[in-house]
C-alpha cells in the first residue's frame, strides 16, 4: 500500500498488546485516522516523543487491506502545545475542543479548514493568550465550518430583518435570531445586545475564520457563551461530555433595552 503523509492533530492515544499504540489522529489532508503504531511503546526512533495527546505532528502511514485502521509508519513532532499540559483548565478546554472537532467530522470527513482551526486554537491556550475568546471562537467557526452557522440577518419567526438595532434572542430549533415581538428572552431562549450579534457576525464571516481577535466587553463575551452553549447542545442533542467540567456559564439577567 501506499505510503502518505499529511500534518496531524493527536487527538488520543490507548496501549494496545505489549508494545504498541492505538492513535487517534485529526490529519489535516484525511481528516480523522485511527492508527496502530508498532512498537511505540518500546523506544523507537520513528517514534520520538512524537504520540502525545494534542501534539501537531507530520504523520506516515499506510492503509491497510481491510477495516478502518491503518498502519502508522513514523511520526515526526512539529509542536508539542506544551503550556496545554501544564495547566488543568486549558487540558480541560483542549479536550473539549478536540471532542468538538470529532462530533464535527468523524472519520473520512477531511476539512483542513477545521485543522487549520484546531491547530491555531490549540496554539493560543498553549501560550494562554485570551482563553475565553479563544474558546468562544473557536466553537463559533468550528460550527460554521461544520455547516452549523446562526442565521443573524432576519427573525425566523416573522421573517423581519435584523439591521444591527436593538436586542435579538437566539432560537435553538431554528438556528437562527428571533425578535422580541415572537418569543420572550429565556434560559433557552438566550438574548444578545446588538455588539454580540456583531462580533458572532465576524467570527462567522469566512474571512474572519482562523483570526482571533475578537476584542470585546465581558457581557459580550457572557452573552455569547451563553448562545453558543445552547446552539452547540441543540445541533448535538446533548452537551458534550468534556462541556461539564469546563466553568458554567453564568447568565444574567438583561437591562432593559431596545427591541429587535
Ligand atoms: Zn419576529
Amino acid at each position: 500500500m501506499e505510503l502518505k503523509k499529511t500534518e496531524a492533530i493527536i487527538l488520543r492515544t490507548r496501549d494496545l498488546g505489549e508494545s504498541d499504540l492505538l492513535v487517534t489522529f485529526f490529519s489535516s489532508l484525511y481528516g480523522n485516522l485511527k492508527g496502530v503504531a508498532k512498537g511505540a511503546r518500546r523506544s523507537s526512533k520513528r517514534f520520538v516523543n512524537s504520540l502525545s495527546t494534542f501534539s501537531m505532528v507530520d504523520v506516515e502511514f499506510r492503509e491497510r487491506r481491510s477495516g478502518d485502521l491503518v498502519w502508522v509508519e513514523s511520526c515526526e513532532l512539529l509542536d508539542g502545545f506544551p503550556g496545554i499540559r501544564s495547566d488543568y483548565n486549558l487540558l480541560l478546554t483542549a479536550s473539549y475542543m478536540v471532542e468538538m472537532t470529532e462530533v464535527l467530522f468523524p472519520s473520512n470527513v477531511p476539512s483542513s479548514e477545521m485543522f487549520q482551526l484546531l491547530r491555531f486554537a490549540l496554539g493560543s491556550i498553549s501560550k494562554r493568550q485570551n482563553v475565553d475568546e479563544t474558546m468562544i471562537s473557536f466553537q463559533a467557526q468550528a460550527m460554521k465550518i461544520g455547516g452549523f452557522g446562526i442565521n443573524l440577518s432576519r427573525c425566523s419567526r416573522c421573517d423581519r430583518q435584523y439591521k444591527g438595532e436593538g436586542r435579538a434572542l437566539f432560537h435553538p430549533p431554528s438556528g437562527s435570531i428571533v425578535c422580541l415581538a415572537c418569543e420572550k428572552e429565556s434560559v433557552v431562549t438566550p438574548g444578545m445586545e446588538p455588539d454580540t450579534v456583531s462580533a458572532l457576525h465576524q467570527l462567522q464571516s469566512s474571512d474572519r475564520l482562523l483570526e482571533n481577535r475578537l476584542e470585546c466587553s465581558d457581557n459580550v463575551v457572557r452573552e455569547l457563551k451563553a448562545v453558543l452553549a445552547s446552539h452547540i447542545e441543540h445541533c448535538f442533542g446533548k452537551s458534550l461530555k468534556s462541556a461539564k467540567y469546563l466553568h458554567p456559564v453564568r447568565r444574567q439577567h438583561p437591562t432593559p433595552t431596545l427591541r429587535f
